[in-house]
């Protein structure tokens, strides 16, 4: 197989151009999802440097660190985004005017054309290894996703310094063909796995979703029921209704109702033990686990949460809305399962209800 020049030159600009527009007709699809505009604007960047310059591999011009260093640097803002962060920070915009920067200095300081192409080649190489640092540092629960554009970026940067090395030890032409190569390979890998980083993405909120409770952020029931799958240590469980929480959605409105809810499960997070858990079982009613509780420590907490919650005057409109909770509390072991637990929690929740509110009853 003979991969001459040209060919690839043609091949590039193509592999370039189809990647910008995939992800630039996924930015018109979504465009709340701007990171796709820059990653397609990327690619088209590097269609048109494809063209442009002839002398590939060369770098004759202070045009080409300038467009390769702003395709690389749309795509590092494109990852941020996608992350979540804030498209640009100081130390990137250093990254970014580093190949330009370099080719310039040297230039105004008289060095030759040698000089200039290995010093402002070794500058994009660091840029793209800063972009490559950048994915495979970031990112939670490090997906594998993330290692093949980090190895991606990395495979550009090294394979952009070979035509640095002496000519020697091969032909003159096989650095160039495998800039090209890897320009092309590194694409399509970096195309499909934004897109498949997206899936993830949209995959793990779904997930997130159908395990918590979109108010308050607590668990749900599937959400609890599924933590108990991996913990099955003797835990405390407790029960807790909100008293009269109709009355407060009647004076105040349903927004208040739903402020109320949000408030509660904040401050009963935030008084949870290490390991803990709280979902949301429906309407007014919370479940929390408090695993290696025993009886009395079960007791003490749900004694504890009562009093925060009856001292935690919740401010709305300039209203000042006063809460109370009934709590029932029970075991589970390997004895009494978590739903056989929670019933039983219910149940003394009920007789503190019955016997006035605002109180702790155990089962
Ligand atoms: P009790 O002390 O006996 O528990 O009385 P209660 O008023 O708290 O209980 P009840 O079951 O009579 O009323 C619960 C109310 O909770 C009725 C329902 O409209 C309201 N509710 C359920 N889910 C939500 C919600 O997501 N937001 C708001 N604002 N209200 C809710
Ligand atoms: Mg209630
Ligand atoms: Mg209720």
């Amino acid at each position: 197989m003979i991969l001459s020049i040209p060919t690839l030159q043609f091949t590039d600009f193509v592999v370039f151009l189809t990647c910008g527009v995939v992800l630039g007709c996924c930015w018109l699809l979504r465009r709340d999802k701007v990171h796709h505009l820059f990653f397609g604007a990327s690619f088209l960047v590097c269609a048109v440097m494809s063209v442009w310059f002839v002398d590939f591999g060369r770098y004759g011009s202070v045009w080409s660190p300038l467009g390769w260093s702003t395709a690389g640097m749309l795509f590092w803002v494109g990852l941020r985004l996608f992350d979540g962060r804030p498209a640009m920070t100081r130390y990137m915009a250093i990254f970014a005017v580093l190949p330009t920067g370099v080719h310039v200095v040297l230039d105004l300081a008289g060095f030759g054309a040698e000089a200039i192409n290995t010093g402002s080649t070794i500058a994009y190489a660091v840029h793209e290894a800063a972009v490559a640092a950048y994915v495979l540092s970031t990112g939670t629960g490090q997906s594998p996703i993330r290692k093949v554009i980090g190895g991606s970026l990395a495979m550009i940067g090294v394979v952009i310094c070979l035509p640095l090395l002496p000519v020697s030890i091969w032909s003159p032409e096989v650095p160039i063909v495998s800039i090209f190569v890897v320009d092309q390979v590194s694409s399509i890998l970096l195309t499909t796995a934004i897109l498949a980083l997206e899936a993830e993405k949209a995959h793990a909120a779904l997930a997130r979703q159908a395990l918590h409770d979109p108010l308050t952020g607590a668990l749900n029931r599937a959400g609890l029921m599924r933590t108990t799958e991996t913990d099955d240590r003797a835990s405390g469980v407790v029960v807790v209704d909100l008293d009269h929480f109709k009355r407060i959605n009647d004076r105040y409105g349903h927004a208040a109702g739903d402020h109320v809810l949000v408030r509660f499960a904040k401050r009963a997070e935030s008084i949870l033990p290490v390991g803990g858990r709280l979902a949301r079982f429906g309407g007014e009613e919370f479940v929390m686990i408090l695993p290696g509780h025993d009886r009395i420590a079960s007791t003490l907490f749900a004694e504890r949460l009562r009093l925060t919650v009856s001292r935690m005057p919740i401010d709305w409109n300039g209203d000042v809305i006063r809460l109370s909770v009934s709590v029932g509390v029970a075991w589970a072991d390997r004895g009494i399962s978590v739903p056989a637990a929670v019933e039983q929690a219910d149940k003394a929740m009920y007789a503190a209800k019955a016997n006035g509110r605002d109180q702790v009853r155990v089962a």
